[in-house]
């Protein structure tokens, strides 16, 4: 399959929006007003400092897909969720599905077990990767295809298709980053792209592309867009991942990330080194 030349730094940036994010999600105004220096992972109970979660885990899902070039099928993307969350276990994954994700030993039993009817952001959260796909055509296909095996709705597909389709329009350069809302109202019309998001983001697929683009047309530099992503609260680690991993995709961009956050980030089988380059 043919996909765009990619920055190193896009899994990565995901990777760091996440673990420094995960710090912070459903936290209060307060502690993240106080704690949001874009310096240091924060810790939070049940979760390592500067380990990434579920989010980063299912895009490295997608991203291998894409990246293999395997027909990009249900039960072959179901065998990838199942594959990375068994060769990796990690916090961060809703109850329910971590459940189910444990008592899978494949894809098959995967979508056998799975009633697909939410509306909420799991599927957005691991879209980034589909912006490599060749055409605004592919993104859209792909990003039904993947979002249908868990939120098999129109609000969880087309959240998936709004952070494809973000990430594809920087990686493409099909226009200045100020054009993006423009660009997804069009391709994904029924919300609206033009109005920034404000206030605590919700687990919910398009509130979470929203905010994700809010913060990206707001900033220019990553470190500026980490503290921004996070100071909304609610699901900051989802967003700073959305916002982080799309802003990796722009020459707008300057990618400034701290060092600190960086060398701080974890380093197993499946860390920083992993993700600068697979
Ligand atoms: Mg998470």
């Amino acid at each position: 399959m043919s996909t765009t030349k990619t920055s190193p730094r896009l899994l990565l940036s995901i990777a760091v929006g996440d673990a420094y994010g995960a710090g912070f999600e459903f936290e209060s105004p307060e502690v993240v007003a106080r704690e949001n220096d874009g310096r240091h992972y924060r810790k939070r109970a049940g979760f390592t400092p500067g380990h990434y979660t579920d989010d980063t885990q299912m895009t490295l899902a997608i991203w291998e897909a894409v990246r293999l070039g395997e027909p990009f099928t249900p039960r072959y993307l179901a065998d990838r969720f199942v594959f990375v969350y068994h060769r990796d276990p990690r916090p961060g994954y809703a109850r329910g599905f971590e459940g189910i994700l444990k008592s899978c030993k494949n894809g098959s039993e995967l979508l056998e077990k799975l009633n697909p009817t939410s509306d909420r952001n799991g599927a957005a959260m691991r879209s980034v990767p589909l912006g490599l796909l060749p055409s605004i055509t592919k993104v859209k296909a792909y990003a039904k295809t993947q979002a249908a095996i868990t939120h098999n709705t129109p609000g969880g597909i087309a959240s998936s298709q709004a952070v494809g389709l973000m990430a594809h329009f920087g990686l493409k350069r099909l226009g200045k980053l100020s054009e993006l809302a423009a660009f997804l109202e069009k391709h994904v019309p029924g919300t609206p792209w033009s109005e920034p998001w404000h206030g605590e983001v919700p687990l919910h697929g398009l509130s979470t592309a929203r905010a994700a683009l809010t913060a990206l047309l707001a900033c220019r530099t990553q470190s500026e867009l980490l503290r921004t992503a996070v100071a909304f609260t609610g699901d900051t680690d989802s967003v700073a991942a959305i916002a982080l991993g799309c802003s990796a995709c722009f020459p707008e961009y300057k990618q400034d990330l701290p060092r600190v956050l960086i060398q701080g980030l974890e380093n197993g089988p499946y860390g920083r080194d992993y993700l600068t380059t697979v």
